[in-house]
């Protein structure tokens, strides 16, 4: 899933200092499973703006709404609907999610409530951790299915780099080696042979340095 966490709320209440109606808009996707920006921080957000609006003598007119999802268009006919009458959307989703909406919104401002962080797992309650970069050419079928790219700090494609002491990462200590773990895990599924395998150089045109990507499914239009 995308992970997320929220701005602090003296943030966001610069981005609407000159608004009064506004759109909390939550999104019923990854950042209602990460906690961030569901209906419930929906409610919480709303509260907050709405008390230090009082303490500043600001009266806000909120008007609060929880997507399926921002992402797509599907789902954002009603929010287009309702934003003719106000002044400022805060979007509670991911990144795409608030881009989605300011696309196709129309002429009013909208701001981001969180700072999306990576694409990860739950990894135990109130715990995520990162793993995948979306370098759009997965080697997880070479690597016991860790990802070498988001567990290497270095991103080594053949590791590991030398430098990682008693199972730790060089870069950080208390972070796993993250070829310590492929070749672990290999070992353990008995695909040891397969760390043999020399990995050609990426294309990294295929991740984010060859500029924004666009995926298309014909059989889907
Ligand atoms: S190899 Fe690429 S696509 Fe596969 S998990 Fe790692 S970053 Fe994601
Ligand atoms: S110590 Fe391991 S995880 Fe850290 S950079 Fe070297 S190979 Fe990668």
């Amino acid at each position: 899933m995308v992970v997320a966490e929220q701005k602090p709320l003296k943030d966001i209440l610069s981005y609407i200092d000159d608004s009064k109606r506004i759109i909390i808009a939550g999104c019923h996707g990854c950042v209602t499973v990460c906690s961030t920006g569901g209906q419930k921080e929906v409610d919480i957000l709303a509260s907050l703006i709405e008390i230090a609006g009082k303490k500043q003598g600001k009266e806000y007119e909120i008007k609060k709404i929880t997507l399926q999802r921002q992402c797509d268009p599907e789902f954002l006919e009603e929010l287009i609907e309702m934003a003719k009458d106000y002044d400022a959307i805060i979007s509670m989703a991911c990144g795409a999610g608030v881009q989605l909406v300011a696309e196709r919104v129309g002429p009013i401002k909208v701001f981001p409530a969180l700072n999306t962080t990576f694409i990860g797992v739950v990894e135990t309650k109130g715990e995520w951790a990162e793993r995948c970069q979306a370098c759009g050419d997965c080697k997880l079928y070479l690597t016991g299915g860790i990802c070498p790219v988001t567990r290497c700090s270095k991103s080594l494609l053949n590791g590991p780099c030398g430098g990682s002491h008693e199972g730790f990462c060089e870069v950080d200590p208390k972070t796993p080696c993250g070829w310590q773990l492929i070749v672990d895990r290999l070992k353990a599924i008995g695909c040891l042979h397969t760390y043999a395998t020399i990995v050609e150089p990426a294309d990294w045109s295929k991740s984010r340095d060859g500029g924004p990507r666009r995926m298309i499914r014909e059989d889907l239009k």
